[in-house]
């Protein structure tokens, strides 16, 4: 197997004589398919370990913190391991906010909060918990936050999320950067905005916040945007706002292509483009990667219920569907699938699809992949960002069970649900 199908740290291949087995850490995933059902998700907590350290080091010259986006994966494990590891949280609803409050108390103390629609009652929550930031999406939203404030008498640092017009090459869906999308206020109307802040009693304008969207390989949109967002914050100080943050989003790419690429040197060149523009200003850089730290770090295991043949067309049909994993039904996406257990087997093109009742459930259509048979076990690659969170139940289906491995152990995280779950709460 080519260094294409594997994931380095977490998931690699051994060197068995005949048969290479993938394992995740130290534990063989055909073990933990046999020991908890498929589909599952597995996560490999070194490579989370390994990714956050090489993040954290690639922009030691700057004052950062590192502020997780919860939504990419939220399960309270995976959490507690960032929380351990010093990263605080983005977060973009009162339910995320609720998780982070049960990794510990003072971890909402590192929260900020994003969003287009922040309810009443959720800026409430995040006021009382004395969160870190506050990015503010429109002219209402800022009102709604005073008053919410006022009202309370609690005081919140916020941000304006700008919108800096620049266009990133990534699916249109995750693209959040240009005026026509519904994301942060047009650059150039911020500066009246933060005129607003300066006059609410209980609002500090703290910061200056940006996200141009996800899954962005071309790091010059990146610098494009904090150029930008430092003119921005010359012109805000000079005004006599006091910024000390910036917030530069996340949205940083991955390659589901091929895992050989060294993630600590694009690591570097992503902390170049987005600190270049601040220099000598003296900020408090906060970021919030999601997929960039989980998205390698978990597999979803999958066993080949049956193979059939229509004319020409091979498909082979697994036990997951796209109510486990969406990504390629939603977004083109395209996940390496590989066998669990590798022979010297020939090359097929196949369809991978699920059982659901559409044509759009599907993880791979004509791709070239090793021949496999009926009972086998595939694993469809960087599944550990936008996989879990964006399960859903349709043809009610429960959602997988999710392990995290460390070295030799393995934990449930997250028991698989049953049908009883799904039916409580209907009459
Ligand atoms: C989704 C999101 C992120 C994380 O994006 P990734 O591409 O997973 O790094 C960060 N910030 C905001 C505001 C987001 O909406």
């Amino acid at each position: 197997m080519s260094e294409l199908h594997q994931r380095p740290p977490g998931f690699l291949y051994n060197s068995g004589r005949k048969t290479r087995e993938l394992l995740c850490e130290r534990v063989p995933l055909a073990q933990l398919a046999k020991r908890f059902g498929t589909p599952l998700y597995v996560y490999s907590a070194g490579m989370v370990r390994e990714r956050v350290k090489a993040f954290q080091q690639a922009f030691a010259a700057q004052d950062h913190a590192i502020c997780y986006s919860v939504k990419a994966n939220s399960n309270l494990s995976i959490l507690k391991l960032l929380a351990s590891l010093g990263c605080g949280f983005d977060v973009v609803s009162g339910g995320e906010l609720q998780r982070v409050a049960r990794v510990g108390r003072s971890a909402t103390k590192t929260v900020v909060f994003s969003g287009v629609g922040k309810t009443v009652a959720e800026m409430e929550a995040a006021l009382k918990a004395g969160i870190l930031l506050f990015n503010l999406e429109s002219a209402s939203e800022l009102d709604s936050i005073a008053r919410t404030a006022g009202r309370l008498k609690k005081n919140a640092r916020v941000a304006m999320r700008v919108n800096p017009d620049v266009p990133a090459d990534t699916h249109p869906y995750i693209s959040t950067g240009l005026h026509k999308h519904k994301f942060g206020v047009p650059i150039g109307q911020a500066r009246e905005l933060y005129e607003k802040i300066a006059t609410a009693k209980y609002l500090q304008a703290a910061g200056v916040s940006v996200h141009i969207g996800s899954q962005i390989r071309d790091f010059s949109s990146f610098n494009a945007a904090m150029e930008r967002v430092a003119e921005l914050v010359r012109q805000l100080r000079q005004a006599g706002h006091d910024i000390r943050y910036v917030d530069a989003g996340g949205g940083m790419g991955i390659n589901y292509r091929d895992g050989s690429d060294d993630f600590a040197s694009l690591a570097a060149e992503y902390a170049a483009a987005v600190t270049g523009p601040l220099r000598g200003l003296g900020l408090q850089l906060l970021l919030e990667p999601g997929r960039a730290i989980v998205g390698p770090a978990g597999v979803l295991l999958t066993r080949v219920v049956y193979r059939k043949t229509n004319g020409d067309k091979k498909f082979v049909i697994v036990d997951a569907a796209m109510n486990d994993l969406i990504r390629p039904s939603l977004y083109q996406a395209q996940h390496q699938i590989v066998p669990v257990s590798s022979t010297s087997a020939g090359a097929e093109t196949v369809d991978v699809v699920g059982p659901i009742c559409e044509s759009g459930d599907f993880f791979a259509r004509d791709r070239q992949l090793p021949v496999t048979a009926e009972g086998d076990l595939l694993a469809i690659l960087d599944a550990g960002a936008y996989g879990m969170v964006l399960a859903s139940n349709y043809n009610t289906r429960p959602r997988p069970a999710e392990i995290l491995v460390s070295g030799k152990s393995a934990k449930v995280i997250r028991k698989r649900e049953t049908t009883t779950d799904l039916m409580r709460g209907e009459r």
